[in-house]
């Protein structure tokens, strides 16, 4: 007989300890999951580079859920758009900067009601937004999003997208919770930090001129200075302060463009006008060089609709540019015409040209092509503002460039007929 008492009590205890060890093994994990979530908290505060710190909260979010991807969605604080900011997979560049439709998607609906949500079936799920999965070439199966929050203000959302091994689970719902809470202090002060760091280097920058401004007015009354001397350094200083005061205006008007300070006053602008305009300013740059300037503008008016000073600000940049960073008897060409539904401007020179490598870095703040600088001095600031610019139009600019033959910058901005009216 099987059903004796001792063998019962045996029974009871066998499953007792099972459970017990069942116990244990959880307890472990959850453990282990706390543990990890305490490094991870250490490691994001370890880093204030915003796009390191992206790339770890979206490498640890994907680890600790067992997931395919995910991804950080944030709210531009200019314009309060969304945008994905990181995701991972292979085309996450051309992700990078996408707006996210506030209103029916996963994203904005987070942030909206300030509460995580569980998508277990993204592909039937109208909020899905299947732009993204067409750029990645993903297929989005199931999606668990919460809000990122600094002191009850949504900042974003982070995502984790496609578990691996099932659903989703209230275990990877709090994983991702404690996780967002982590993430979002530690994005806003990266964030703080680059505007702090944007500070030191534009001082930086200033101190170049300043220190030699200072440098030649003390050695303007050195003894046994002569005339010849003297007027030279006062033309040192002369530019050099003139460089100053051009630097700081390109960095106001710069913070402007960053912080989407910039008011635009729209009217209808005849660019054959800007172009003829902006030519009579460099002109006399043009000349002390040798540098020859042409113009084909077309007889019929092109117009958009824009900020007339700022579009003028605009050709400028890229025509003094075309001045600058040529050589002595150069030529300059300035085009005007329509492509579509575009007004084209482009700025072509016979300059040294720009190498290939540089390219990427053209339109950054303070990048100056190597070599570039000791020949001509500038804010580095001159591309950046007049991309940001374009774009404030709703244009771009483009730039082919052939080292030895010269480069051409390429202005384009919607025609008036086809620009939303202001
Ligand atoms: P900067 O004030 O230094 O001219 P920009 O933002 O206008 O600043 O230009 C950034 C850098 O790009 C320049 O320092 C120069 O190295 C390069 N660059 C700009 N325009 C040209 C050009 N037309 N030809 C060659 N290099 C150019």
């Amino acid at each position: 007989m099987d059903d004796t008492p001792s063998n019962t009590h045996h029974d009871a205890i066998a499953k007792l300890e099972a459970q017990l060890a069942e116990l244990q093994a959880k307890q472990e994990k959850e453990l282990q999951r706390l543990r990890r979530l305490l490094e991870v908290s250490l490691q994001l505060n370890s880093t204030l580079n915003l796009s390191v710190l992206l790339e770890l909260i979206q490498q640890v979010a994907t680890d600790l859920t067992n997931t395919e991807g995910s991804a950080v969605i944030l709210i531009d604080e200019k314009n309060g758009n969304l945008y994905f900011e990181a995701a991972t997979g292979e085309k996450r560049d051309e992700l990078r900067r996408i707006t996210v439709p506030i209103e029916g998607s996963i994203a904005g609906e987070v942030l909206r009601t300030g509460e995580p949500l569980i998508v277990p079936d993204a592909s039937h799920d109208p909020r899905h937004y299947e732009v993204v999965d067409q750029i990645l070439h993903f297929n989005t199966r199931n999606i668990l999003a919460v809000p990122l929050m600094v002191r009850d203000q949504p900042i974003g959302a982070l995502e984790v997208i496609n578990k691996r091994d099932g659903e989703f689970n209230e275990e990877d719902l709090d994983t991702i919770l404690t996780l967002a809470c982590h993430a979002a202090v530690a994005i806003t002060n990266a964030r703080l930090f680059q505007q702090n760091d944007m500070v030191s280097e534009v001082v930086h920058e200033l101190r170049t001129p300043m220190t030699s401004i200072i440098g030649y007015s003390k050695m303007l009354s050195l003894p046994g200075i002569n005339e010849e001397m003297k007027n030279q350094f006062a033309e040192t200083i002369l530019r050099e302060a003139t460089r100053l005061g051009q630097m700081v205006n390109d960095f106001l008007e710069w913070t402007r463009l960053e912080a989407g300070r910039i008011r635009l006053e729209k009217e209808p602008v005849e660019l054959n006008q800007i172009v003829k305009e902006v030519v009579e300013v460099i002109l006399p740059q043009a000349d002390e060089r040798q540098i020859s300037i042409e113009q084909e503008i077309p007889a019929e008016p092109i117009v958009v609709i824009g900020d007339r000073q700022r579009i003028k600000q605009i050709v400028l940049n890229l025509a003094s540019n075309a001045v600058k960073y040529n050589r002595e008897e150069g030529k300059v060409v300035l085009t005007l015409r329509t492509e579509e539904n575009d007004a084209l401007i482009s700025v072509q020179d016979t300059g040294p040209g720009i190498p290939e490598e540089s390219l990427p870095h053209l339109f950054e703040r303070f990048y100056r092509v190597p070599g570039t600088e000791d020949v001509v001095r500038g804010s580095g600031l001159g591309l950046v503002i007049a991309k940001k610019l374009a774009e404030a139009h709703d244009g771009t600019i483009e730039v082919e460039s052939q080292v030895g033959e010269g480069s051409t910058f390429i202005v384009r901005l919607p025609l008036a007929n086809d620009a939303p009216s202001a």
